[in-house]
């Protein structure tokens, strides 16, 4: 029996942070021109609901990269006690207003708001995390203007490693409305042959293990397994669990886990993807390491999208 100790790296890592960085770079150096020509700098407004110690570090994420590359922010930081009608009319507020160029409002909201009617009342215009239904429409009508940032993200790393989408065999595994479903739809879009896997695929092994690109969007930490990978397929690991449990840790990490372990001891958990490093780095061709894979490209595509939407509402 092969155990994680005896498993070597074979998979070459894909790094996000190099992607992430050269999209920031290039959306820093539009805006500036956008600005000294046109005087326009785009504009993005956060909204966050509650207390949720998640939310309230991916929105001050998102306002430090805006801060970065030239985007002016605002951050509409709501009491847990706020209703779906104040939230509208904070939407249409900034809806209406000019110098507006998206909005974001942060999920998951607190039980009582009703996100749908939230996403939806954002102007699909702005709607620069592409939930808005018609921006869903439109991506899969295979008329894309603003897409979901994770898996618009995971395109440009594909094509930053020249990576063969048309024709290949993909797999993408989860069907969310924010990763799983517009992933697919892009891969779609990009003449791939496309199969969705969820929670009630018969024997999962047997469809992931037939995909040369497999991308697992589940939130189950290191769920996939050696046999759910086809040898030297590239495998994109979107998943971003919280592991706390050192057992746990060593079980995924083997040789490599006593890093992960200091990392519990400063922060109190390490972050792990759905698929299982040490067997995806052993039999995979290329492999999106957690964290540094994905999670980088998501806040990158926020600002592309927000300067998207800034030229577009604009004419420019
Ligand atoms: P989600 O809305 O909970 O959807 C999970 C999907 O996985 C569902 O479609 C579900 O199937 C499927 N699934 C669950 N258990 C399964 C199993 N045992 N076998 C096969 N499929 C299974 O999750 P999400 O929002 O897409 O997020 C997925 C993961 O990605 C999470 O870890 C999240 O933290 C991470 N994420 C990362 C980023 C980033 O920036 N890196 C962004 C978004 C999400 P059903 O539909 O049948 O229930």
């Amino acid at each position: 029996m092969i155990t994680q100790n005896a498993l070597k790296q074979h998979a070459q890592l894909l790094d996000g942070s190099i992607v992430a960085e050269r999209i920031k770079q290039e959306v820093k150096a539009e805006i500036e021109v956008l600005t000294q020509s046109k005087g326009v700098t785009p504009c993005l407004a956060a909204i966050r609901v509650g207390d949720d110690p998640a939310s309230a570090i991916y929105v001050r994420n998102k306002i430090k990269a805006s801060e970065e590359v030239g985007i002016r922010s605002e951050h509409h930081a709501l009491p847990a006690t706020t209703t779906t009608k104040e939230l509208l009319t904070l939407i249409n507020t900034l809806n209406s207003r000019d110098d507006v160029d998206g909005i974001l409002a942060q999920l998951p909201m607190p039980a009582g708001i009703d996100e749908s009617l939230i996403i939806e009342s954002i102007d699909p215009a702005k709607d620069v995390d592409g939930f808005h239904p018609i921006n869903i429409g439109r991506l899969a009508m295979g008329r894309p203007v603003l897409v979901p940032c994770t898996p618009a993200g995971i395109i440009e790393l594909l094509d930053y490693y020249e990576i063969e989408l048309k024709g290949t065999n993909a797999c993408v595994v989860g069907r969310s409305q924010i990763v799983g479903r517009p992933m697919a739809q892009l891969l779609l879009q990009r003449d791939a042959t496309v199969t969705i896997c969820h929670s009630r695929t018969k024997n999962l092994p047997s469809v992931t293990s037939a995909a040369d690109l497999l991308i697992v969007a589940i939130g189950r930490a290191g769920m996939i397994r050696r046999d759910y990978i086809k040898p030297e397929a590239t495998v994109i690991d979107v998943g971003m669990n919280k592991v706390t449990d050192e057992e746990e840790v060593a079980t995924l990490f083997g040789d490599a886990a006593q890093k992960r372990l200091d990392v519990i001891a400063k922060r109190g958990y390490t972050l792990v993807g759905d698929v299982n490093p040490a067997d995806a780095g052993a039999v995979a061709g290329r492999l999106t390491p957690v964290p540094g894979g994905v999670g980088l490209l998501t806040v990158a595509m926020l600002m592309k999208n927000t300067l998207k939407a800034a030229k577009l509402r604009r004419g420019i």
